[in-house]
């Protein structure tokens, strides 16, 4: 085992953790000494190509899904610490948007957290301890033309992680969210309008750093390494007095 002690021999729920800031928040924990892994990604393949040393306990399905819950309430004794991210992004301005692609957004992004957060908090109630992070964005807090699904779903996820923690604390457990601005991750390929940018700027990587540069006041979009460090700054004892905020991490967009 490498790494911080205080996750050693606990259990950790991680969503979207096939890939993104899930995957990587699942090898941060993994190489933390966490004892074992709860993985949910409706990509369930990918989740056995993590290569994690810890005990890993894959569940493919959707986070919409609530005899998926009512499974993994079954299946996992305990969980200590859970990291809530499965997410997916959308577009579309408002006279445009019709109600499906507005109910799958608040769906994945809302109900999805919602349910994965219920089951968090029925295990952290039990054992009086625990602590839970909801990934937000910047999204959710500075409102851009073209996202209210996505944006909307990110202020519910917000106000979502603050309910909990003023309803968990009484049972000692601390819930945040975090909001990161760009992360460098497939949810931009899935965007129908990356692929023209790839283009116009002759490569991924340099369409990313042009939307950046652009942007954000620092420059540069975070990798899904560095956010998971923060997400597991803001699970570990080091943070043991912080709970219902809202960590920005957006390189200044919000500013
Ligand atoms: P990603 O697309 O790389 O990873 C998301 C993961 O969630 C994928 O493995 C996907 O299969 C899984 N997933 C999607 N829908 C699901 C469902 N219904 N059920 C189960 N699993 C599902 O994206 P990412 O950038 O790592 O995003 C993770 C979170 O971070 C999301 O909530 C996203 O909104 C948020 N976020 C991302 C950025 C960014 O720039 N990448 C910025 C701010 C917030």
């Amino acid at each position: 085992m490498t790494g911080n002690s205080e996750f050693a021999g606990c259990i950790a729920l991680v969503t979207g953790a096939a890939a993104g800031i899930g995957a990587s928040a699942a090898r941060w924990l993994d190489a933390q000494g966490i004892g074992e892994l709860v993985l949910v990604d409706i990509d369930r393949p990918a989740l056995d190509r993590l290569g994690l040393s810890c005990k890993v306990h894959p569940f493919g399905g959707d986070v919409t899904d609530p005899s998926l819950w009512k499974l993994l309430e079954r299946e996992v004794p305990r969980i200590d610490y859970a990291v809530l991210n499965a997410g997916i992004a959308s577009n579309g301005e408002i006279t445009d948007l019709d109600i499906t692609a507005w109910r799958k957004t608040l769906s994945v992004n809302l109900d999805g957290m919602f349910l994965s957060l219920r089951t968090a908090l029925r295990a952290m109630k039990r054992a009086n301890r625990g602590a839970v992070v909801l990934t937000a964005s910047v999204s959710g807090i500075k409102a851009a033309a073209g996202t209210a699904a996505y944006s909307a779903s990110k202020a519910a996820t917000i106000q979502l992680a603050k309910v909990a923690a003023a309803e968990a604390a009484r049972y000692g457990v601390r819930v945040n969210a975090i909001a990161p601005g760009g992360v460098d991750t497939g949810i931009w390929d899935r965007a129908e309008w990356f692929a023209p940018l790839i283009e116009q700027h002759g490569g991924r990587a340099e369409a990313l750093a042009a939307m950046a540069k652009d942007a954000t006041p620092l420059g540069r979009f975070a990798s899904a390494d560095e956010v998971a460090a923060q997400i597991g700054f803001l699970l570990s004892d080091a943070a043991a007095t912080i709970t219902g905020t809202c960590l920005v991490s957006d390189g200044g967009v919000s500013l």
